[in-house]
């Protein structure tokens, strides 16, 4: 069950298994970054365990043709979303900017805090990004409709099922991502193909989207969508020779986690926060000015998508400290360490989109954001179910 209480989970194992043997689709999968530290608890493996390649691997064994990586477009967020940002910083535009590849937290604010849509970024998030150039540009690529490829996503999460089918998500009348699978699922089908996951060999992902930096390693953290910003401002604004950032004041399990940032001569107040109550806080107190930031990074669930309502069953605090360590240490022997020094996002979008900041780039990235009425009419009730996501 997500832990934000938005959604119960319904399973799209059945539709998975009826796109892969479907002779006339060209089925397409991404990993989102938290579900590879977390699926080898589903086969007796330590929490934390990375168990990229095998994921990748057993893809292969079923029969999918394609399998990228979430990571591409996670750079991808980064670099747009900070080009709003420091667009935001230039013109005197709406702050605090908060990010927007939670749909858990930009359901909730659509809901509750319609004054405050101005606020969130116009970035679709890394899902949602992947699955339009999937079938606005990769589609055409291969010689097919967008309805002959099918886009199937395994995310950490139960909110990504509902971001799926917001109906502005769509290409030529079809989904642009068409099967939101949870990690649970995924290991579900894993074990209904008879694959004995443990003894695979590890397989990479194919390309072009098989790329992404240890800055969208870590969106699977919370803290590292702004960790990645602050990577990518840092080398935008210090230029080629700014080397590798770390910006601890982000990263750990707390609800809420403030910092400064010295960008040229000005100096950025950031926040980062995790759980929708530690959201509701903050959100209380820059509306009655008590605080006031540049950029916050909200994720719904308590220590961000490694702890997401899609993760395997043992989700305690414990668990996801693991998974977090892990996508720390496999960020830490990362090679590219920034979303902009990802040649194949640069490559991808200069040859799809005509480059960055243009009106396909703008259309095919971005969306936004409409006041939405809860079905009940009541106020949403907030449970605090792992009692540690309170400031
Ligand atoms: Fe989904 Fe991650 Fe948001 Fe949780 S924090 S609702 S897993 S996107």
């Amino acid at each position: 069950v997500c832990p934000t209480g938005a959604l119960t989970v319904k399973s799209e194992v059945e539709q998975a298994w009826a796109a892969i043997h479907d002779p006339g689709k060209t089925v397409v999968v991404q990993i989102a970054p938290a579900v590879r530290v977390a699926l080898g608890e589903e086969f007796g493996l330590a929490a934390g365990s990375a168990v990229t390649g095998k994921i990748v691997a057993a893809l292969k064994k079923m029969g999918v043709d394609k399998v990228f990586d979430t990571l591409f477009t996670a750079d991808l967020t980064t670099i747009e979303e900070s080009m709003e940002f420091l667009s935001r910083l230039e013109n005197e535009g709406r702050l605090p900017l908060f990010t927007s590849c939670c749909p858990g937290w930009v359901k909730y604010c659509e809901q509750t805090h319609a004054d405050m849509i101005d606020h969130l970024s116009s970035c679709r998030s890394p899902q949602q990004m992947f699955g339009s150039l999937i079938k606005k540009h990769y589609a055409k690529k291969i010689g097919k409709t967008p309805a002959e490829v099918v886009c199937i996503s395994v995310m950490p999460c139960t909110a990504k099922k509902f971001e799926a089918k917001r109906p502005e998500f769509t290409t030529e009348g079809v989904y642009d991502v068409d099967i939101v699978l949870t990690t649970v699922e995924m290991a579900q089908m894993i074990k209904e193909f008879g694959i004995v996951f443990n003894e695979l060999e590890p397989a990479g992902f194919d390309n072009p989207l098989g790329m992404g930096s240890g800055g969208a390693l870590i969106f699977g953290a919370s803290g590292g969508v702004m960790e990645s910003v602050v990577r990518y401002i840092a080398g935008y604004t210090g230029g080629h020779e700014v080397g590798r950032i770390d910006f601890y004041p982000a990263r750990g399990i707390q609800g809420l986690k403030e910092a400064e940032v010295a960008v040229n001569d000005r100096k950025l107040k950031v926040a980062v926060v995790n759980g929708i109550n530690n959201a509701e806080r903050l959100i209380q107190r820059l509306k009655t000015g008590e605080i006031m930031y540049h950029i916050v990074e909200v994720m719904a669930c308590p220590g961000g998508c490694i702890g997401g309502g899609g993760q395997p069953d043992i989700n305690n605090t414990s668990t996801r400290i693991q998974r977090l360590n892990s996508i720390y240490q496999l960020d830490a022997i990362e090679q590219v360490h920034k979303a902009q020094d990802n040649v194949y996002v640069n490559k991808i979008i200069n040859e799809w989109l005509k480059g960055f900041d243009t009106r396909t780039a703008h259309h095919d990235l971005h969306t936004s954001y409409v006041h939405r009425r809860r079905i009940s009419g009541k106020p949403m009730q907030i449970t605090d179910l792992s009692g540690e996501d309170m400031v």
